[in-house]
């Protein structure tokens, strides 16, 4: 509240400010904050307050952004619907017997509801992309060395990145020009220079190729979600893009590929969590049990699968049978990306193959789990930007869209978004608890509530009739 006052007496006061001045952001609790512990969503890091703030966190308040929270999460960001958080599972602002998605459940819930206007999320396999898409906001994974990671907590280091989750892509735009940059405490930080990403906005989608692999419209796709993605494919098309078909034959193998080398990273990162450094110390008699103990008593079920999948994966006699093996096909997969780029400025495919699942309906079943991010996590291993956008709803539960884009192409991917959110508007809908839309603003019918701000009050019948049955009471929980 302090900073938010200071920035008010600024802005009073007239002149310049920089970009992001008093604007409160959510940040996922796997980012170092120094003024707020970093959890993990686990009990072993329980106590910790990082002694730096992360870069992405150092970026935003030197751009007048004020940190209001940090957000839940699945434990070390493994899992795909924050129900793997040891403080319980976050739900979702459509449906609060669903999930929000994860691992970023927390943050892309907060700016559902409009608990804040824009987040910080990670994404390794899909966290940013898929929350987003179940929550019906964007989120934007930039390629892989855009952001630095300095002061991420590593789940898979040769995969994770930040990204922002917002309402729109505009301010997926603003946000990423703040994280953007080259960082010298983190190696992998690409030495490129920064584009700017608001003023590619506007460029339309006239003349864009955009790629259309049928492998990422196979079997195990919800014919709602397959009905949406498409119908946004022939809007983009109806504004100018040309739809081409490409393949991608490698795909169907990124999901047991990222499943081991994300926890063969996993299980080496993890290593530092004995009790001694950070957080939890289990009370013991000798220095070999007082690590077993603490790392028993403070990983969860998922966090340990993994840790012991990525060991099994990375020791002697299986190395070269999985782990090296999975190094292999992840080449194939980004060759298969970067040829299919030779013929397409952008792919477009669904975020994730179904709309939110319920709370309880996954747990028990790790592979099926794992099968919601099968369409993010290729992106990943090939290390390329990626945007889940929102793109129509199925029982009044949310739909997203993914676009990918060449290594460092933000700017044609926001574009492509930024023109789609123009065309449909599925993005100014908001959930019955958005607190931003409580009655009776939502029934003067004139309210711009949830929309973003100086956008005209534009709105299509359908999406009118829409917004009238949603001002309608509604029990809230
Ligand atoms: N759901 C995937 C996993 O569990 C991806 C997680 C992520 O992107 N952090 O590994």
């Amino acid at each position: 509240m302090q900073t938010a006052r200071a920035w008010d007496t600024r802005y009073a006061r007239g002149g310049n400010l920089p970009p992001l001045a008093g604007l409160p952001v959510a940040v996922k609790d796997v980012i170092c904050t120094t003024d707020f512990p970093t959890t993990c969503g686990s009990r072993i890091l329980d106590g910790w307050v990082p002694p730096y703030d992360a870069y992405v966190v150092t970026r935003l308040r030197e751009a007048g952004a004020v940190i209001i929270g940090k957000t839940n999460m699945d434990e070390f960001a493994m899992g795909s619907s924050t129900e793997n958080s040891a403080f319980g599972p976050t739900r979702n602002p459509w449906d609060v017997s669903r999930v929000p998605g994860g691992s970023s459940g927390g943050s892309a819930a907060a700016v559902a509801a409009s608990l804040a206007p824009v987040a910080l999320g990670t994404d390794t396999g899909g966290s940013i992309r898929q929350p987003a898409g179940f929550c019906g906001i964007v989120g934007l994974k930039p390629t892989y060395g855009r952001v630095s990671r300095y002061g991420l907590v590593a789940f898979a280091s040769s995969l994770d990145q930040i990204g922002p989750m917002t309402k729109t892509a505009g301010d997926a735009a603003l946000l990423l020009q703040v994280l953007a940059g080259r960082d010298v405490r983190d190696s992998t930080s690409a030495d490129l220079p920064v584009p700017l990403y608001k003023e590619a906005l506007n460029g339309g989608v006239r003349k864009l190729r955009i790629g259309i692999a049928a492998e990422a419209f196979g079997e195990g796709l919800q014919a709602d979600v397959r009905h949406a993605v498409s119908t946004a494919s022939r809007v983009l098309e109806k504004q100018g893009a040309e739809l081409v078909d490409v393949s991608l034959p490698t795909i169907s193998y990124a999901l047991p590929t990222y499943y081991l080398i994300a926890t063969s990273e996993a299980s080496t990162n993890l290593a530092r969590y004995d009790g001694v450094r950070y957080g939890l110390r289990a009370a013991s008699t000798d220095l070999y049990s007082m690590y077993t103990k603490t790392r028993r008593e403070g990983f969860g079920p998922e966090v340990k699968r993994r840790i012991m999948l990525g060991t099994y994966a990375l020791s002697a006699g299986y190395y070269e049978g999985f782990f090296l093996k999975a190094q292999r096909a992840r080449t194939l997969v980004r060759r298969d990306f970067l040829h299919a780029f030779e013929r397409v400025d952008l792919i477009l495919m669904p975020t994730s193959p179904t709309v939110p699942f319920r709370l309880g309906e996954k747990v028990e079943d790790p592979l099926q789990m794992y099968l919601a991010d099968v369409y993010t996590i290729p992106v990943n291993l090939a290390g390329l930007p990626g945007i889940s956008i929102p793109c129509g709803f199925a029982d009044g539960l949310p739909i997203g869209l993914q676009l990918i884009g060449r290594p460092f192409d933000e700017p044609t991917v926001l574009r492509a978004a930024h023109a789609y959110e123009q065309a449909t508007q599925w993005h100014v809908r908001r959930p019955p608890l958005d607190g931003a839309t409580k009655p009776p603003a939502t029934r003067s019918g004139t309210s711009s509530a949830g929309k973003p701000p100086g956008k005209p009050a534009r709105r299509s019948a359908k999406q009118s009739r829409a917004k009238r049955s949603r001002a309608k009471p509604r029990r809230r929980s």
